[in-house]
């Protein structure tokens, strides 16, 4: 069996996906808050406000940024 590194946490999984379940689902989970966010609210200045806003963290908020398209024109 394969085992890939989770970036996110260091834990191995047997799947193939970028990180491990645990994260995956972490990770939709802040995704789904941020888009209940910026259906509610105008998008803040920084990255900052909105990590300060919506409770996720801001490396996390960068990383989706960077790999979500529908949040690559937020700032
Ligand atoms: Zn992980």
């Amino acid at each position: 069996m394969e085992f890939n590194k989770c970036p996110q946490c260091g834990s191995f999984f047997a799947y193939s996906g970028k990180m491990c379940p645990n994260c995956a689902n972490k990770d939709n989970t802040r995704i789904q808050k941020l888009e209940n966010y910026l259906l509610n609210y105008s998008v803040p200045d920084t990255v900052e406000e909105l990590s300060a806003n919506t409770g996720i963290p801001e490396k996390d908020l960068n990383r989706y940024i960077n790999e979500n398209k529908k949040f690559q024109n937020l700032f």
